[in-house]
Protein backbone atom coordinates (compact mmCIF):
# COMPACT_ATOMS: atom_id res chain seq x y z
CA UNK A 1 0.00 0.00 0.00
CA UNK A 2 2.71 2.05 0.74
CA UNK A 3 4.20 1.50 -2.32
CA UNK A 4 1.54 1.86 -4.11
CA UNK A 5 0.98 5.19 -2.80
CA UNK A 6 3.98 7.02 -3.13
CA UNK A 7 4.05 5.88 -6.96
CA UNK A 8 0.57 7.23 -7.64
CA UNK A 9 2.14 10.25 -5.66
CA UNK A 10 4.91 10.58 -8.22
CA UNK A 11 2.29 10.02 -11.05
CA UNK A 12 4.09 6.65 -11.74
CA UNK A 13 2.52 3.61 -13.66
CA UNK A 14 1.55 1.75 -9.73
CA UNK A 15 1.99 -1.28 -11.68
CA UNK A 16 5.31 -0.74 -11.92
CA UNK A 17 6.20 -0.21 -8.28
CA UNK A 18 4.86 -3.52 -7.93
CA UNK A 19 6.43 -5.26 -10.31
CA UNK A 20 9.58 -4.16 -8.97
CA UNK A 21 9.10 -4.95 -5.47
CA UNK A 22 8.08 -8.62 -7.03
CA UNK A 23 11.44 -8.69 -8.68
CA UNK A 24 13.70 -7.51 -5.59
CA UNK A 25 11.33 -7.78 -2.23
CA UNK A 26 9.56 -5.00 -0.96
CA UNK A 27 11.99 -4.20 1.44
CA UNK A 28 14.82 -3.56 -1.33
CA UNK A 29 12.35 -0.86 -2.91
CA UNK A 30 12.80 2.51 -1.12
CA UNK A 31 9.82 4.78 -1.52
CA UNK A 32 9.79 7.37 1.38
CA UNK A 33 10.23 10.44 0.16
CA UNK A 34 13.01 11.56 3.34
CA UNK A 35 14.75 8.19 2.16
CA UNK A 36 14.98 8.72 -1.33
CA UNK A 37 15.98 11.75 -1.16
CA UNK A 38 19.22 10.78 0.66
CA UNK A 39 20.06 9.46 -2.68
CA UNK A 40 19.49 12.50 -5.54
CA UNK A 41 22.17 14.91 -4.54
CA UNK A 42 25.67 14.40 -5.92
CA UNK A 43 29.03 14.31 -3.69
CA UNK A 44 29.71 18.10 -4.41
CA UNK A 45 25.88 18.99 -3.83
CA UNK A 46 25.70 21.29 -7.00
CA UNK A 47 23.35 18.23 -8.99
CA UNK A 48 20.40 16.96 -7.64
CA UNK A 49 16.84 15.54 -9.25
CA UNK A 50 14.02 14.00 -8.44
CA UNK A 51 14.08 10.20 -8.54
CA UNK A 52 10.29 8.41 -7.69
CA UNK A 53 12.12 5.54 -5.78
CA UNK A 54 14.88 3.45 -5.22
CA UNK A 55 15.73 -0.24 -5.95
CA UNK A 56 18.69 -2.15 -5.08
CA UNK A 57 18.72 -5.43 -6.69
CA UNK A 58 21.37 -8.14 -5.12
CA UNK A 59 22.30 -10.10 -8.83
CA UNK A 60 22.66 -9.55 -12.45
CA UNK A 61 19.15 -11.04 -13.51
CA UNK A 62 17.68 -9.17 -10.89
CA UNK A 63 19.17 -5.82 -12.28
CA UNK A 64 18.41 -7.30 -15.54
CA UNK A 65 14.46 -7.51 -14.56
CA UNK A 66 14.01 -3.94 -13.26
CA UNK A 67 15.74 -2.89 -16.78
CA UNK A 68 13.29 -4.72 -18.16
CA UNK A 69 10.39 -3.56 -16.77
CA UNK A 70 11.68 -0.04 -16.39
CA UNK A 71 11.96 -0.10 -20.22
CA UNK A 72 8.62 -1.56 -21.21
CA UNK A 73 7.29 1.43 -18.60
CA UNK A 74 9.29 3.85 -20.81
CA UNK A 75 10.54 5.20 -17.57
CA UNK A 76 14.42 6.34 -16.91
CA UNK A 77 16.84 4.42 -14.78
CA UNK A 78 19.50 6.48 -13.31
CA UNK A 79 22.76 3.71 -12.12
CA UNK A 80 24.60 4.86 -8.76
CA UNK A 81 27.28 3.11 -7.10
CA UNK A 82 28.99 5.18 -4.68
CA UNK A 83 27.79 8.40 -5.78
CA UNK A 84 31.18 9.97 -5.31
CA UNK A 85 31.21 10.89 -9.35
CA UNK A 86 32.06 14.63 -9.21
CA UNK A 87 29.77 15.79 -12.45
CA UNK A 88 26.34 14.71 -11.66
CA UNK A 89 25.96 11.50 -14.01
CA UNK A 90 24.48 9.31 -10.51
CA UNK A 91 22.18 11.56 -9.79
CA UNK A 92 18.72 12.31 -11.79
CA UNK A 93 18.85 14.98 -14.33
CA UNK A 94 16.49 16.10 -17.46
CA UNK A 95 14.41 13.28 -19.14
CA UNK A 96 13.18 14.33 -21.87
CA UNK A 97 10.03 11.94 -23.59
CA UNK A 98 10.38 9.67 -20.63
CA UNK A 99 7.42 8.95 -18.20
CA UNK A 100 7.87 10.79 -14.67
CA UNK A 101 10.80 10.70 -12.83
CA UNK A 102 13.17 8.24 -13.06
CA UNK A 103 14.05 4.88 -10.76
CA UNK A 104 17.41 5.14 -9.10
CA UNK A 105 18.91 1.98 -9.55
CA UNK A 106 21.27 1.39 -6.75
CA UNK A 107 24.13 -1.29 -6.95
CA UNK A 108 25.18 -1.52 -3.44
CA UNK A 109 24.04 -4.97 -2.86
CA UNK A 110 26.04 -5.82 -5.73
CA UNK A 111 29.11 -6.11 -3.32
CA UNK A 112 30.27 -9.75 -3.50
CA UNK A 113 34.27 -10.33 -4.32
CA UNK A 114 35.52 -13.57 -5.86
CA UNK A 115 38.20 -15.57 -4.39
CA UNK A 116 41.36 -14.18 -5.97
CA UNK A 117 43.25 -15.88 -8.65
CA UNK A 118 46.72 -16.09 -7.69
CA UNK A 119 47.42 -18.03 -11.25
CA UNK A 120 46.44 -15.53 -13.70
CA UNK A 121 46.32 -12.54 -10.89
CA UNK A 122 42.79 -11.75 -11.66
CA UNK A 123 39.80 -11.41 -10.02
CA UNK A 124 36.03 -10.74 -10.24
CA UNK A 125 34.43 -8.26 -8.10
CA UNK A 126 30.46 -7.31 -8.19
CA UNK A 127 29.96 -3.91 -9.53
CA UNK A 128 28.86 -2.19 -6.15
CA UNK A 129 31.77 -3.66 -3.98
CA UNK A 130 34.33 -0.98 -3.08
CA UNK A 131 37.49 -0.12 -4.48
CA UNK A 132 38.82 -0.18 -0.38
CA UNK A 133 37.54 -3.95 0.10
CA UNK A 134 39.01 -4.89 -3.47
CA UNK A 135 42.17 -3.47 -2.15
CA UNK A 136 41.79 -5.59 0.69
CA UNK A 137 41.06 -8.85 -0.86
CA UNK A 138 43.73 -8.61 -3.64
CA UNK A 139 46.51 -7.82 -0.56
CA UNK A 140 45.48 -10.80 1.10
CA UNK A 141 46.26 -12.86 -1.92
CA UNK A 142 50.08 -10.99 -1.73
CA UNK A 143 48.65 -8.96 -4.87
CA UNK A 144 47.56 -5.33 -5.66
CA UNK A 145 44.63 -3.76 -7.48
CA UNK A 146 46.52 -0.99 -9.33
CA UNK A 147 44.14 1.73 -9.49
CA UNK A 148 43.98 3.97 -6.27
CA UNK A 149 41.94 7.35 -5.66
CA UNK A 150 40.97 9.38 -2.45
CA UNK A 151 37.48 8.01 -2.82
CA UNK A 152 38.38 4.45 -2.42
CA UNK A 153 35.84 3.81 0.97
CA UNK A 154 32.59 4.64 -0.85
CA UNK A 155 33.94 4.62 -4.91
CA UNK A 156 32.79 0.86 -6.68
CA UNK A 157 34.09 -0.90 -9.10
CA UNK A 158 30.90 -0.69 -11.16
CA UNK A 159 31.04 3.03 -10.97
CA UNK A 160 35.04 3.24 -12.00
CA UNK A 161 34.22 1.05 -14.94
CA UNK A 162 31.18 3.50 -15.84
CA UNK A 163 33.88 6.77 -15.77
CA UNK A 164 36.90 4.72 -16.68
CA UNK A 165 38.48 6.09 -13.30
CA UNK A 166 42.05 7.58 -13.28
CA UNK A 167 43.64 8.43 -9.18
CA UNK A 168 47.26 8.35 -8.47
CA UNK A 169 49.11 5.32 -10.08
CA UNK A 170 48.06 5.96 -14.10
CA UNK A 171 51.35 7.09 -14.53
CA UNK A 172 52.19 3.41 -13.87
CA UNK A 173 49.51 0.73 -14.35
CA UNK A 174 47.41 2.89 -16.44
CA UNK A 175 43.39 3.68 -15.78
CA UNK A 176 40.70 1.48 -14.84
CA UNK A 177 39.89 0.68 -18.41
CA UNK A 178 43.77 -1.37 -18.42
CA UNK A 179 42.36 -2.85 -15.54
CA UNK A 180 39.30 -4.47 -17.09
CA UNK A 181 39.73 -7.91 -18.16
CA UNK A 182 35.89 -8.72 -18.98
CA UNK A 183 32.50 -6.73 -18.13
CA UNK A 184 29.31 -8.24 -17.29
CA UNK A 185 26.70 -5.66 -17.76
CA UNK A 186 22.68 -5.65 -17.96
CA UNK A 187 21.48 -3.72 -21.30
CA UNK A 188 18.34 -1.70 -22.02
CA UNK A 189 16.38 -4.25 -23.05
CA UNK A 190 17.45 -6.82 -20.26
CA UNK A 191 19.81 -9.07 -21.94
CA UNK A 192 23.19 -9.65 -19.89
CA UNK A 193 26.25 -9.74 -21.71
CA UNK A 194 29.14 -11.47 -19.71
CA UNK A 195 32.65 -11.93 -20.19
CA UNK A 196 33.96 -12.95 -17.61
CA UNK A 197 36.00 -16.19 -18.34
CA UNK A 198 39.30 -14.22 -17.75
CA UNK A 199 40.75 -14.60 -21.23
CA UNK A 200 43.66 -12.09 -21.62
CA UNK A 201 43.83 -12.75 -25.68
CA UNK A 202 39.97 -12.86 -27.15
CA UNK A 203 40.00 -11.58 -30.85
CA UNK A 204 36.18 -12.67 -30.96
CA UNK A 205 34.46 -9.34 -32.53
CA UNK A 206 33.79 -5.93 -30.91
CA UNK A 207 35.23 -5.68 -27.58
CA UNK A 208 32.30 -5.19 -25.71
CA UNK A 209 33.56 -4.83 -22.14
CA UNK A 210 35.79 -2.01 -22.94
CA UNK A 211 32.71 0.02 -25.17
CA UNK A 212 31.23 0.09 -21.85
CA UNK A 213 34.09 1.37 -20.00
CA UNK A 214 33.83 5.12 -19.98
CA UNK A 215 29.88 4.92 -21.14
CA UNK A 216 28.64 6.62 -17.66
CA UNK A 217 26.12 4.17 -17.47
CA UNK A 218 24.45 5.14 -20.98
CA UNK A 219 25.14 1.89 -22.15
CA UNK A 220 24.22 -0.74 -19.95
CA UNK A 221 24.46 -1.38 -16.29
CA UNK A 222 27.76 -3.06 -14.92
CA UNK A 223 26.52 -5.88 -12.69
CA UNK A 224 30.46 -7.33 -12.01
CA UNK A 225 33.93 -7.75 -13.80
CA UNK A 226 36.81 -9.65 -14.29
CA UNK A 227 39.91 -7.44 -13.41
CA UNK A 228 43.69 -7.83 -13.40
CA UNK A 229 45.99 -7.56 -10.48
CA UNK A 230 49.52 -6.86 -10.19
CA UNK A 231 52.67 -8.01 -7.58
CA UNK A 232 52.25 -6.30 -3.96
CA UNK A 233 55.29 -4.00 -4.02
CA UNK A 234 56.64 -4.08 -0.84
CA UNK A 235 58.43 -0.67 -0.28
CA UNK A 236 57.53 2.28 -1.22
CA UNK A 237 59.24 6.01 -0.87
CA UNK A 238 57.21 9.27 -0.65
CA UNK A 239 58.70 12.71 -1.47
CA UNK A 240 57.33 15.89 -1.38
CA UNK A 241 59.10 19.28 -2.62
CA UNK A 242 58.65 22.58 -2.72
CA UNK A 243 59.57 24.15 -6.01
CA UNK A 244 58.49 27.89 -7.70
CA UNK A 245 56.83 27.34 -10.86
CA UNK A 246 54.36 25.04 -12.74
CA UNK A 247 57.05 24.71 -15.14
CA UNK A 248 59.69 23.87 -12.92
CA UNK A 249 57.01 21.18 -11.31
CA UNK A 250 56.78 19.40 -15.27
CA UNK A 251 60.30 19.89 -16.14
CA UNK A 252 61.18 17.78 -13.13
CA UNK A 253 58.12 15.14 -13.57
CA UNK A 254 59.79 14.97 -17.63
CA UNK A 255 63.00 13.81 -16.06
CA UNK A 256 62.18 11.56 -13.30
CA UNK A 257 59.53 9.58 -16.29
CA UNK A 258 62.98 9.39 -17.81
CA UNK A 259 65.32 7.98 -14.95
CA UNK A 260 62.65 6.46 -12.22
CA UNK A 261 61.77 3.27 -13.37
CA UNK A 262 59.34 2.72 -10.11
CA UNK A 263 57.97 5.87 -10.02
CA UNK A 264 53.94 5.59 -9.20
CA UNK A 265 52.46 8.83 -8.79
CA UNK A 266 53.32 12.09 -9.14
CA UNK A 267 50.83 15.01 -7.73
CA UNK A 268 51.28 18.60 -7.94
CA UNK A 269 48.91 21.37 -5.61
CA UNK A 270 49.62 24.98 -4.80
CA UNK A 271 50.34 27.00 -1.69
CA UNK A 272 46.17 28.11 -1.44
CA UNK A 273 45.32 24.13 -1.32
CA UNK A 274 48.03 23.71 1.30
CA UNK A 275 47.04 26.59 3.64
CA UNK A 276 43.39 25.56 3.16
CA UNK A 277 43.99 21.59 3.91
CA UNK A 278 46.01 22.31 6.99
CA UNK A 279 43.07 24.64 8.54
CA UNK A 280 40.42 22.41 7.73
CA UNK A 281 42.25 19.34 9.08
CA UNK A 282 44.68 20.78 11.53
CA UNK A 283 47.74 19.33 9.59
CA UNK A 284 51.42 21.12 10.72
CA UNK A 285 52.56 22.47 7.41
CA UNK A 286 55.50 19.85 6.20
CA UNK A 287 58.14 23.20 6.43
CA UNK A 288 57.39 26.60 8.21
CA UNK A 289 57.61 28.75 4.85
CA UNK A 290 55.21 27.93 2.55
CA UNK A 291 55.87 27.14 -1.48
CA UNK A 292 54.28 28.49 -4.17
CA UNK A 293 54.06 24.87 -6.04
CA UNK A 294 54.46 21.44 -4.51
CA UNK A 295 55.25 18.24 -6.23
CA UNK A 296 54.61 14.70 -4.24
CA UNK A 297 56.22 11.65 -5.64
CA UNK A 298 56.11 8.00 -5.30
CA UNK A 299 58.12 5.03 -5.90
CA UNK A 300 57.57 1.92 -5.20
CA UNK A 301 59.22 -1.39 -6.01
CA UNK A 302 60.47 -4.55 -3.88
CA UNK A 303 63.97 -2.82 -2.63
CA UNK A 304 64.94 0.44 -2.17
CA UNK A 305 62.57 2.75 -3.62
CA UNK A 306 63.98 6.03 -1.87
CA UNK A 307 67.17 4.96 -3.25
CA UNK A 308 66.41 4.80 -6.59
CA UNK A 309 64.29 8.04 -5.97
CA UNK A 310 67.52 10.30 -5.00
CA UNK A 311 69.63 8.65 -7.39
CA UNK A 312 67.34 9.78 -10.28
CA UNK A 313 67.26 13.07 -8.26
CA UNK A 314 70.92 13.52 -7.91
CA UNK A 315 71.77 15.58 -10.91
CA UNK A 316 69.36 18.23 -10.23
CA UNK A 317 69.43 21.09 -7.19
CA UNK A 318 67.09 20.62 -5.13
CA UNK A 319 66.16 22.82 -1.97
CA UNK A 320 66.74 20.52 0.94
CA UNK A 321 64.65 23.02 3.16
CA UNK A 322 61.45 22.37 1.38
CA UNK A 323 61.52 18.78 1.28
CA UNK A 324 60.14 15.99 3.00
CA UNK A 325 60.81 12.44 2.91
CA UNK A 326 59.10 9.19 4.00
CA UNK A 327 59.38 5.38 3.93
CA UNK A 328 56.98 4.30 6.89
CA UNK A 329 53.23 3.87 6.06
CA UNK A 330 52.40 6.78 9.01
CA UNK A 331 54.61 9.18 7.55
CA UNK A 332 53.85 8.13 4.09
CA UNK A 333 49.92 8.45 4.88
CA UNK A 334 50.57 12.30 6.25
CA UNK A 335 52.41 13.35 3.38
CA UNK A 336 49.63 11.71 1.34
CA UNK A 337 47.05 13.88 3.56
CA UNK A 338 48.15 17.03 2.29
CA UNK A 339 47.31 16.08 -1.38
CA UNK A 340 44.30 13.81 -0.79
CA UNK A 341 42.61 16.25 2.01
CA UNK A 342 41.97 18.70 -0.79
CA UNK A 343 38.41 17.61 -2.14
CA UNK A 344 36.70 17.27 1.19
CA UNK A 345 38.59 20.90 2.31
CA UNK A 346 37.80 22.47 -1.10
CA UNK A 347 33.85 21.58 -0.21
CA UNK A 348 33.84 22.66 3.26
CA UNK A 349 34.65 26.33 1.76
CA UNK A 350 31.24 25.95 -0.41
CA UNK A 351 29.81 24.33 -3.39
CA UNK A 352 32.70 24.08 -6.39
CA UNK A 353 32.47 24.20 -9.62
CA UNK A 354 35.07 21.25 -10.64
CA UNK A 355 36.58 21.39 -14.06
CA UNK A 356 38.69 18.30 -14.05
CA UNK A 357 40.81 18.42 -17.08
CA UNK A 358 43.85 17.30 -19.07
CA UNK A 359 46.92 19.18 -21.18
CA UNK A 360 50.01 18.24 -22.71
CA UNK A 361 52.30 17.95 -19.85
CA UNK A 362 54.71 20.62 -21.56
CA UNK A 363 51.68 23.08 -21.71
CA UNK A 364 50.91 23.33 -18.13
CA UNK A 365 53.06 25.75 -17.23
CA UNK A 366 51.64 28.26 -19.33
CA UNK A 367 47.70 27.03 -18.48
CA UNK A 368 47.95 27.49 -14.45
CA UNK A 369 48.58 31.02 -14.54
CA UNK A 370 46.30 31.55 -17.52
CA UNK A 371 43.47 29.33 -15.90
CA UNK A 372 43.88 31.82 -12.78
CA UNK A 373 43.22 35.03 -14.51
CA UNK A 374 40.49 33.92 -16.45
CA UNK A 375 38.57 32.57 -13.43
CA UNK A 376 39.66 35.64 -11.85
CA UNK A 377 38.31 38.30 -14.88
CA UNK A 378 34.61 36.16 -15.08
CA UNK A 379 34.18 35.46 -11.11
CA UNK A 380 36.00 37.98 -9.24
CA UNK A 381 36.64 37.62 -6.21
CA UNK A 382 36.44 34.12 -6.35
CA UNK A 383 38.40 30.97 -5.03
CA UNK A 384 40.22 29.18 -7.40
CA UNK A 385 42.15 25.89 -5.97
CA UNK A 386 43.96 23.53 -8.19
CA UNK A 387 45.67 20.25 -7.49
CA UNK A 388 45.63 17.19 -9.80
CA UNK A 389 47.65 14.40 -10.86
CA UNK A 390 50.63 16.57 -13.20
CA UNK A 391 51.53 13.19 -14.10
CA UNK A 392 49.14 12.48 -16.29
CA UNK A 393 48.77 16.39 -17.40
CA UNK A 394 45.73 16.17 -15.38
CA UNK A 395 44.87 19.41 -13.24
CA UNK A 396 41.79 19.70 -10.92
CA UNK A 397 40.38 23.49 -11.68
CA UNK A 398 38.16 23.78 -8.24
CA UNK A 399 36.59 26.95 -8.05
CA UNK A 400 34.37 28.12 -5.33
CA UNK A 401 32.17 31.42 -5.54
CA UNK A 402 29.64 31.24 -8.61
CA UNK A 403 26.08 29.88 -7.93
CA UNK A 404 25.67 26.30 -8.55
CA UNK A 405 23.12 27.23 -11.97
CA UNK A 406 25.98 30.11 -13.28
CA UNK A 407 28.10 28.23 -15.94
CA UNK A 408 30.08 31.13 -17.21
CA UNK A 409 33.07 30.06 -15.22
CA UNK A 410 33.13 26.36 -16.50
CA UNK A 411 32.45 28.06 -20.21
CA UNK A 412 35.79 30.21 -19.59
CA UNK A 413 38.15 27.38 -18.35
CA UNK A 414 36.94 24.73 -20.75
CA UNK A 415 37.14 26.91 -23.52
CA UNK A 416 40.77 27.91 -22.86
CA UNK A 417 41.63 24.29 -22.22
CA UNK A 418 40.38 22.94 -25.29
CA UNK A 419 42.21 26.11 -27.02
CA UNK A 420 45.32 24.96 -25.74
CA UNK A 421 45.12 21.33 -27.11
CA UNK A 422 43.41 19.86 -23.84
CA UNK A 423 40.40 17.46 -23.21
CA UNK A 424 37.58 19.15 -20.62
CA UNK A 425 37.43 15.60 -18.95
CA UNK A 426 40.79 13.76 -18.13
CA UNK A 427 38.80 11.20 -15.45
CA UNK A 428 35.49 12.18 -13.76
CA UNK A 429 33.71 11.76 -17.27
CA UNK A 430 31.31 14.21 -18.93
CA UNK A 431 28.56 13.42 -17.10
CA UNK A 432 25.60 15.76 -16.66
CA UNK A 433 27.85 18.73 -15.62
CA UNK A 434 29.83 18.85 -18.90
CA UNK A 435 27.35 17.89 -21.97
CA UNK A 436 27.03 21.26 -23.56
CA UNK A 437 30.88 21.29 -23.78
CA UNK A 438 31.21 17.96 -25.49
CA UNK A 439 31.87 19.25 -28.62
CA UNK A 440 35.18 20.94 -27.11
CA UNK A 441 36.50 17.78 -26.97
CA UNK A 442 34.58 15.73 -29.56
CA UNK A 443 33.93 16.84 -33.46
CA UNK A 444 30.61 16.15 -34.66
CA UNK A 445 31.62 13.00 -36.70
CA UNK A 446 32.38 10.95 -33.16
CA UNK A 447 29.27 12.08 -31.25
CA UNK A 448 27.52 11.54 -34.26
CA UNK A 449 29.26 8.10 -33.93
CA UNK A 450 28.08 7.53 -29.86
CA UNK A 451 24.86 8.69 -30.50
CA UNK A 452 24.66 5.96 -33.05
CA UNK A 453 25.72 3.61 -30.43
CA UNK A 454 23.20 5.08 -27.88
CA UNK A 455 20.74 4.28 -29.94
CA UNK A 456 21.26 0.59 -31.38
CA UNK A 457 21.73 -0.62 -27.42
CA UNK A 458 19.17 1.60 -26.03
CA UNK A 459 16.85 2.84 -28.71
CA UNK A 460 14.13 4.10 -25.76
CA UNK A 461 17.20 6.56 -24.23
CA UNK A 462 15.69 4.87 -20.57
CA UNK A 463 19.54 4.50 -19.39
CA UNK A 464 20.86 7.72 -17.62
CA UNK A 465 19.19 9.72 -19.26
CA UNK A 466 21.11 13.71 -19.67
CA UNK A 467 24.53 12.09 -19.02
CA UNK A 468 27.33 12.22 -21.17
CA UNK A 469 25.56 13.27 -25.06
CA UNK A 470 24.24 16.67 -25.27
C1 LIG B 1 37.59 12.54 -2.45
C2 LIG B 1 37.43 12.10 -3.88
C3 LIG B 1 38.56 11.76 -4.62
C4 LIG B 1 38.43 11.34 -5.95
N1 LIG B 1 39.56 11.03 -6.66
C5 LIG B 1 39.44 10.60 -7.92
C6 LIG B 1 40.61 10.28 -8.69
O1 LIG B 1 41.74 10.43 -8.24
N2 LIG B 1 40.43 9.82 -9.95
C7 LIG B 1 39.18 9.66 -10.50
O2 LIG B 1 39.08 9.22 -11.65
N3 LIG B 1 38.07 9.99 -9.81
C8 LIG B 1 38.16 10.44 -8.56
N4 LIG B 1 37.04 10.77 -7.85
C9 LIG B 1 35.72 10.64 -8.50
C10 LIG B 1 35.02 9.29 -8.23
O3 LIG B 1 35.46 8.69 -7.06
C11 LIG B 1 35.17 8.35 -9.41
O4 LIG B 1 34.58 8.91 -10.57
C12 LIG B 1 34.54 6.95 -9.18
O5 LIG B 1 34.84 6.16 -10.29
C13 LIG B 1 33.03 7.01 -9.00
O6 LIG B 1 32.59 5.78 -8.47
P1 LIG B 1 31.17 5.66 -7.77
O7 LIG B 1 30.93 4.25 -7.43
O8 LIG B 1 31.08 6.63 -6.66
O9 LIG B 1 30.23 6.08 -8.98
P2 LIG B 1 28.94 7.00 -8.94
O10 LIG B 1 29.32 8.37 -8.51
O11 LIG B 1 27.86 6.35 -8.20
O12 LIG B 1 28.61 7.02 -10.49
C14 LIG B 1 29.46 7.61 -11.43
C15 LIG B 1 28.88 7.36 -12.84
O13 LIG B 1 28.94 5.98 -13.13
C16 LIG B 1 27.62 5.45 -13.34
N5 LIG B 1 27.61 4.12 -12.71
C17 LIG B 1 27.86 3.82 -11.41
N6 LIG B 1 27.81 2.49 -11.23
C18 LIG B 1 27.52 1.95 -12.43
C19 LIG B 1 27.33 0.62 -12.89
N7 LIG B 1 27.42 -0.44 -12.07
N8 LIG B 1 27.04 0.42 -14.20
C20 LIG B 1 26.94 1.46 -15.06
N9 LIG B 1 27.09 2.75 -14.68
C21 LIG B 1 27.39 2.99 -13.37
C22 LIG B 1 26.69 6.44 -12.70
O14 LIG B 1 25.41 6.41 -13.28
C23 LIG B 1 27.42 7.74 -12.97
O15 LIG B 1 27.18 8.19 -14.27
C24 LIG B 1 37.14 11.24 -6.54
C25 LIG B 1 36.01 11.58 -5.79
C26 LIG B 1 36.14 12.02 -4.48
C27 LIG B 1 34.90 12.35 -3.72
Amino acid sequence: VVLRDAAQRQGAPTDLAETLAAIVGTTQVLSDPSVVESFTTDWTRRFQGPARLVVRPADTAAVAAVIKACSEARVGVVIQGGNTGLVGGSVPAAHPGLEGPPVLLSTSRLDSIGPVDTVASQVTAGAGATLAALQRAARAAGLEFPVDLGARDSATIGGMIATNAGGVHVIRYGGTRAQVVGVEAALADGQVVSRLGGLVKDNTGYDLSQLLVGSEGTLGVVTAARLRLVPHMAERAVLLLGLASTAAVTELVAHLRGHLSGLSAAEIFYREGMELVCRHSGLTPPWPEASEVYLLIECSGRTSPLEEMLEALSDLEVDDAATAVATDSSGIERLWSYRERHTESVSAIGVPHKLDVTLPLGVLGEFEPAVRRRVEEVAPGSTAILWGHVGDGNIHVNVVGPGPEDERVDSAVLELVAGLGGSISAEHGIGRAKTAWLGLSRSEAEIAAMRAIKTALDPEGILNPGVLLP
